[in-house]
């Protein structure tokens, strides 16, 4: 199942080229009050609501998806765990390139860890991302993204992708420069999850995933996730060793070969077989 989130925070099953909007499952979530829950209440819930999803997707109304504003799949995740340089080539790239690396050590993964990025930083295709410090180099990089389904703790390789909800893809927007990666990472928009989340029963296996991005027309970065250095079972059991994932908790992948400039006015085409493709405008903030 394709699952957005569209105009005024409706839910709806993507099929083709309509959206069946099922928003009046929402109603169907656990009554909260505060405090309120450090995770995503809809993504926690899935399991439960599915069968309810599928029972209104079939009678809902449809509306066109060009005409839909697609947000992010995940409205409230508790955190959002990111990759760094987890292709080889990447690796390389910013090793050799100083407008990438700027004196910072860059370590292989397993010695560097994962990081995050501010929750505030996330939005969806239709929001666009908002370039701050344009002087700078604003980066795109686009990665395979990963929901968690339900809480973990210690997961085993073996165990991993039972705790997956589902995919999107994401794109980890970046400053260049000698900061923190959090920091340069952060800003309002710096973060894409879209066009929808496939969940996993639809996409079992997500080791071996053409992904691609382009910007304004031109071919900038082609990989495939066969070439992560910690796959996805790898990098739920890195991260849970060390966080607690909880429901819609996001984990980007990391990014491969070819990360390049945007600039205000560009519009960034992100692919991931299986998934889909966003189209993503580039403003100034
Ligand atoms: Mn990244």
């Amino acid at each position: 199942m394709k699952l957005c989130r569209f105009d005024d925070n409706r839910l709806g099953v993507v099929s083709d080229d309509q959206v069946h909007d099922v928003t009046d499952v929402l109603a169907g979530l656990p009554a909260m009050q505060y405090p309120y829950p450090m995770f995503d209440a809809l993504i926690a819930s899935l399991p439960d609501l599915r069968g309810e999803i599928e029972r209104l997707a079939k009678s809902a109304r449809a509306v066109p998806l060009a005409s839909c504003r697609l947000l992010s799949p995940v409205a409230n995740p508790g955190k959002i765990v990111a990759a760094p340089v987890n292709y080889q080539k990447h690796l390389q790239e910013v090793r050799k390139d100083a407008n990438l690396h700027h004196g910072n050590m860059i370590n292989e993964i397993e010695r560097a860890g994962l990081f995050l990025k501010a929750t505030s930083s996330l939005v969806g295709q239709a929001d666009g991302v908002h370039l701050v410090h344009t002087d700078r180099r604003n980066d795109h990089e686009v990665e395979l993204a990963v929901v968690i389904g339900k809480r973990a703790k210690n997961v085993t390789r073996e165990a991993a992708l039972s705790y997956v909800a589902g995919y999107c893809i994401g794109l980890d927007i970046t400053i260049r420069g000698p900061e923190e990666r959090s920091f340069r990472k952060s800003p309002d928009s710096y973060t894409v999850l879209g066009p929808w989340l496939v969940t996993a029963d639809e996409l079992p296996d997500p080791s071996s995933l053409d992904l691609s991005i382009d910007v304004s027309g031109a071919a900038r970065q082609r990989s495939n996730t066969s070439d992560l250095i910690l796959d996805v079972p790898a990098l739920i059991a890195f991260a849970s060793s060390f966080y607690t994932l909880n429901p819609g908790d996001i984990l980007l992948t990391g990014t491969p070969e070819g990360v390049g400039p945007i600039e205000p006015g560009d519009v960034m085409t992100a692919t991931i077989q299986r998934i889909g493709t966003m189209n993503v405008a580039v403003s100034a903030a």
